[in-house]
């Protein structure tokens, strides 16, 4: 909490810096406002057409193009629908600067006159897509990045290495870029850069060093009981009293067994058992995410859960549950000396927006699969940036309600002062990291 006070009062007594932030961000500026009616009608033309994870095909070759015409050596289909864009500019650092790919399967219901209405078919389901997260502003501040750093040449040495993965959702694309080897076909980054747009004012930019997003873990259970008719229970094992014991009990492994104050959550996200009122069914199934930051806590969950699992069954008289992990990532950790020389940079760039530790505490539940890249060894910092509009927040606070966040069919970010915030911070960032001083 002290550093960052620190940090800004050494700011003030040091000699001016050999480098002008300010004039770098407003050249960032200058590029964004000259790109920007292209760049929205390539957001508006993204966010009507959201793909899901795996299957961001006709968004991979969107980008694809458009980097190649910046003058990128473009690869595509890494990791599934993976891209990465290579360009060299002398000796220097390689840095990474990611964005996602994938928007969600729900229905949008902003009212927005871009709203989506776009469907996709997946294992012959038909079912209706939209950028719920906001990966379709990520994408416009990515380009933008790109064309400011070009533009911009003079004031860095090094590659650039950007990235646009493939299922951030299921927090699969990233781990499916390294498993296809991006960092020894390509190059072993030096630095890594990612944001995120939140619901926060719209143009603020929000940085932390140290967990910014959570553990996330998926486990399937399947309880096994004895199917019997509804009016005999006797006869049965019921796997759904067996699902409903669990349910609330796996509860205690948060409020009884970690410390109170240390972050953990356990969701029951689904439970499926039976077909109609008069049979009790053999197996109950059901799927968790876990939440963590920590570790130890990690893995404590995880037992827990376990332990909570064998004890229904075994109540009940039942076989031991089948317990499977499914999928999950690690904590996206922003690395202490590299997030202070980039909030360095960004507090002189654009003071009014950038808001530092203690001030800017994200929800921290939330997860994301960046993580995979930061625990591949690449020093990272991602970056929150702030999309609702005033209007939007106003609205909320009227009604007695928390603005839409991200994955809510309203989620509508103010598109002008989120991607320019997003490019303006990634940019400066690279810049601290490969600038010429
Ligand atoms: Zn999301
Ligand atoms: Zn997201």
């Amino acid at each position: 909490m002290k550093k960052w006070v620190l940090l800004a009062a050494s700011l003030l007594a040091s000699p001016a810096m050999a480098a002008d932030p300010k004039a770098d961000a407003a050249r960032i500026d200058a590029v964004f406002d000259k790109g920007y009616p292209q760049l929205e009608m390539l957001y508006k033309d993204i966010h009507q057409h959201p793909e899901i994870a795996f299957h961001e095909v006709r968004t991979a070759a969107l980008l694809a193009g458009k980097m190649r015409k910046l003058g990128f050596e473009v690869t595509e289909k890494v990791g599934g629908t993976g891209i990465v864009a290579m360009y060299r500019n002398g000796a220097g650092p390689t840095v990474l600067v990611r964005t996602e790919l994938d928007g969600l399967p729900l229905l949008e219901k902003t009212g927005l006159p871009y709203a989506s209405r776009y469907t996709q078919e997946i294992d012959g389901k038909v079912t209706p897509t939209m950028h719920g997260c906001g990966h379709d502003i990520h994408m416009s501040w990515w380009l933008a990045t790109a064309q400011a750093l070009l533009a911009m040449k003079d004031r860095w040495h090094g590659t650039l290495m950007f990235v646009a993965q493939p299922a951030e959702e299921t927090v699969e694309g990233a781990k499916a870029m390294l498993k296809d080897e991006a960092f020894k076909r390509f190059a072993k980054p030096d630095y890594g850069f990612a944001a995120h747009v939140m619901p926060y004012p719209a143009g603020t930019v929000l940085l932390k060093e140290g967990a910014v997003t959570s553990a996330a873990d998926a486990v399937k259970i399947v309880f096994k009981g004895k199917g019997a008719h509804g009016s005999m229970p006797a006869d049965s094992i019921d796997p759904i009293v067996i699902g409903a014991h669990f349910v609330s009990d796996v509860q205690t492994v948060i409020s009884r067994e970690l410390p109170p104050g240390t972050f953990g959550v356990i969701t029951v996200g689904t439970f499926h058992a039976g077909t109609v009122e008069n049979i009790i069914p053999d197996s109950s199934e059901l799927r968790l995410t876990l939440r963590s930051h920590d570790p130890e806590v990690r893995k404590q969950l995880m037992a827990g859960l376990r332990k909570t699992a064998l004890a229904a069954a075994a109540m009940a008289g039942a076989p031991e549950p089948d317990i499977a992990y499914l999928y999950g990532t690690g904590v996206t950790f922003n690395e202490v000396k590299l997030t202070e020389t980039v909030a360095r940079k960004l507090k002189v760039a654009m003071p009014e927006q950038v808001t530092l530790e203690p001030d800017y505490k994200p929800a921290g539940s939330g997860s994301e699969d960046y993580s995979e890249f930061v625990n591949a060894g690449i020093p990272s910092v991602f970056i929150g940036i702030g999309g609702s509009s005033q209007a939007v927040l106003d609205q909320a606070k009227e009604e007695g309600r928390k603005p839409p966040v991200n994955h809510s069919p309203f989620f509508a970010p103010d598109p002008e002062p989120s991607i320019r915030a997003g490019m303006k911070a990634l940019t400066l960032s690279v810049l601290s990291v490969a600038g010429v001083e």
